[in-house]
């Protein structure tokens, strides 16, 4: 495969740019060689700037639900885009995202619009502290948040741990207030609870981990979460950046009929556009400013384009079958590429949840928690990253990163791709 453009472009980059990219794993650290420079998308494939060609299954890590370039999307873009960019005031295309939100999930009661997933919840979580004046947060081992300074901790060695933050430049007494604990161990949160339950402002949590792997919850844990919250007088925060619209349109809230307090939204809600929001119970929201004095602000939030994208694509979303169809087929592909593993007995796993997928190095038919990622097998992952690559297979370059399916992946594409991945893993695991 020639990626002499792609390895030019690099060369500069890296003179200008830190690690020569602008998000770290865009780097290909974790799986080595070249990023590859991507210069067009169409459906469900996106071209490189040497002209390769790869069936997408990062979709943006998440955005890109339709595929890219959804005509539906770029119309409703164009229609905005010829009126101009931003105005700095109140639009009618915020209006529209918001009453379709509002509309149509049962959580959301009130919506506030902001740039990205890391400003929605660095915004839930300050709205949770001034609405219960306490201070500390509860989050999980494995989940990400965005880059917000408190959210950048990871669990130390005890079971329940004050945060050390995975991140320089985190001051102690900021990753102090949030306390890190397993995904799914219920005596680690109802003694937590116990002890320090009315001091917690939220718990915040990825209803459906998918940052670190895919760690499916049980039900019944994420029930226990709802039960605590309510008991102890704190706010139970679902951040559905990736879930929110990915797992049916209402997401988790609705996949495990739980009534979180609050939830925020990124990736598919902007339709490729820059947006995060965050929303819930009216009552709460009423304390954002100009209503409530928990200040939040944005020079380019409910951006008009960005608003119009994220309305086309979320009326796409909300067609009669939409999400079983995409359940069907990232079934249909998981389950070729399953079939072949077990029947050559290699230690691989295709996870998924509707059409979230995660390759996992493992024998275990399920896997709930961080610690029970065996890191040493992520070899796998780098031998297959290459191969996948050079035969026009893309995926997040890093094995904790999970895959999507868009509506644009036909089955055809598909099976195609199953069978790539099977032969690649023949390979993987002949050597
Ligand atoms: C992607 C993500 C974020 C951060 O969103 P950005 O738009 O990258 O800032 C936060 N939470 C979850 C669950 C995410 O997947």
């Amino acid at each position: 495969m020639n990626i002499t453009q792609s390895e030019q472009l690099f060369q500069r980059a890296k003179q200008l740019m830190p690690g020569g990219v602008n998000s770290p794993v865009r780097a290909f650290k974790s799986v080595g060689g070249t990023p590859v420079y991507m210069e067009r998308g169409e459906g469900c494939y996106m071209h490189d700037v040497d002209g390769n060609r790869y069936i997408d299954f990062c979709c943006s890590w998440g955005p890109l639900i339709l595929g890219h370039r959804p005509p539906q999307v770029m119309e409703k873009i164009q229609e905005a885009l010829s009126k101009g960019t931003t105005f700095g005031t109140v639009n009618p295309y915020e209006v529209a995202l918001a009453e379709l939100l509002v509309t149509h999930h049962r959580c959301v009661e009130r919506v506030r619009f902001v740039s990205s997933g890391t400003e929605a919840v660095m915004s839930a979580v300050r709205l949770a502290r001034g609405f219960t004046q306490r201070d500390k947060i509860i989050k999980f081992e494995g989940c990400y948040h965005g880059h917000v300074d408190y959210l950048m901790v990871k669990a130390g060695s005890g079971l329940v741990t004050f945060g050390e933050s995975s991140s320089a430049g985190v001051p102690e007494v900021f990753a102090a207030q949030t306390i890190v604990l397993p995904l799914n161990d219920l005596d680690a949160l109802e003694q937590t609870m116990q002890r320090i339950g009315n001091e917690i402002a939220a718990i915040l949590i990825e209803p459906i981990p998918a940052n670190n792997g895919l760690l499916l919850q049980d039900k019944t844990f994420l029930q226990a979460l709802r039960r605590l919250c309510t008991q102890y007088g704190s706010l139970l925060i679902f951040d559905e950046v990736i879930s929110g619209f990915r797992v049916g349109f209402e997401g988790a809230a609705a996949h495990y009929n739980i009534t979180p307090d609050l939830l925020t939204f990124g990736k598919i809600i902007g339709g490729g556009m820059p947006v995060g929001a965050f929303g819930g119970r009216a009552d709460i929201m009423k304390l954002i400013a100009p209503e409530g004095a928990v200040y939040q602000a944005g020079t380019l939030s409910g951006n008009p384009v960005a608003m119009a994208a994220g309305w086309a694509q979320l009326q796409a979303c909300l067609q009669e079958g939409f999400y079983e169809e995409l359940h069907k087929k990232t079934a249909f592909f998981c389950d070729i590429i399953n079939t072949h593993c077990r029947q050559k007995g290699y230690p691989a796993h295709l996870f998924h949840i509707d059409s979230i997928f995660w390759i996992a190095f493992t024998s275990a038919d399920h896997i709930a928690d961080a610690h029970s990622i065996d890191a040493d097998k992520m070899v796998y992952f780098k031998r297959l990253y290459p191969l996948l690559l050079e035969r026009g297979i893309y995926l997040g370059p890093s094995g904790y990163e999970v895959g999507f399916v868009s509506q644009a992946h036909s089955y055809d594409v598909l099976q195609t791709a199953a069978q790539v991945l099977c032969d690649c893993l023949d390979i993987v695991f002949s050597s």
